[in-house]
């Protein structure tokens, strides 16, 4: 999942700036699981900047809406006529809802009410972990499903660095290397003949942004 973090309300206001009604839309999916964008905190959201509004005697309109996705054009269905009445959107999506939502109304003021984070898992108790950057050619099979690209500080692909010392990383010594653990994991699987598989250069090429990814089921249909 992708998780996000609520931005200051200083710094929202901020961005608000002129608007004189204001749309709180969140995202269902993502942002609302790791409790800053669903429909719980968009209340919330809308509640402190009436708040805020009023206590300075400004009259500005706050209202909210969620949808399931932002990042899918089918879920938009039931805001395609709200979203127009609006001077500002503040959407608690992930950067990529922000943008979409920008991109299906190009008349409007889309603003992002988060910091993206990154793409992790759940570790319970309000925590996330990054797992995965996405880089495009993915070597968990190689390494004993631990991401060096994403765990690794330096993200080395073909052993530790030369500052790894007692099973921790140079970069912090709160943080295990990233090797040491691909090697235990290795270990343990029996698979330590995997550590000395030498991988390529990484090829930028399938890094260059943004990235676009059709399914081959629609390959035909998008060369039409
Ligand atoms: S190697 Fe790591 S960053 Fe790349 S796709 Fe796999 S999990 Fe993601
Ligand atoms: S010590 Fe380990 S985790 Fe840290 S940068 Fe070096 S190889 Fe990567």
């Amino acid at each position: 999942m992708i998780v996000g973090q609520k931005k200051p309300l200083e710094e929202i206001r901020e961005m608000l700036k002129g608007a004189r009604k204001i749309l709180v839309f969140g995202c269902g999916t993502c942002v609302s699981v790791c409790m800053a964008g669903g429909e719980r905190e968009v209340a919330i959201l809308a509640q402190l900047l009436q708040m805020s509004y009023k206590k300075e005697g400004k009259d500005i309109q706050v209202d909210e809406a969620t949808i399931q996705r932002q990042c899918d054009r089918e879920y938009f269905e039931p805001v395609k006529e709200v979203i127009p009445r609006y001077d500002a959107v503040l959407s608690t999506a992930c950067g990529v809802g922000v943008q979409f939502t920008a991109a299906l109304f190009p008349e409007k003021a889309v603003y992002p009410a988060l910091n993206t984070q990154f793409m992790g898992s759940n570790e319970g108790n309000g925590t996330w972990i990054e797992r995965c950057r996405g880089c495009g050619e993915c070597v968990l099979h190689l390494t004993g499903g631990i991401c060096p690209v994403t765990i690794c500080a330096k993200g080395l692909v073909n052993g530790p660095c030369g500052g790894t010392d007692d099973g921790k990383c140079e970069v912090s010594r709160e943080k295990d290397c990233a090797w040491t653990l691909i090697y235990r994991r290795l270990d343990a699987l029996g698979r330590l003949d995997d550590m000395r598989r030498i991988l390529p250069p990484k090829s930028y090429q399938v890094q260059t942004h943004p990235r676009k990814m059709i399914h081959e089921a629609f390959v035909e249909e998008e060369a039409k």
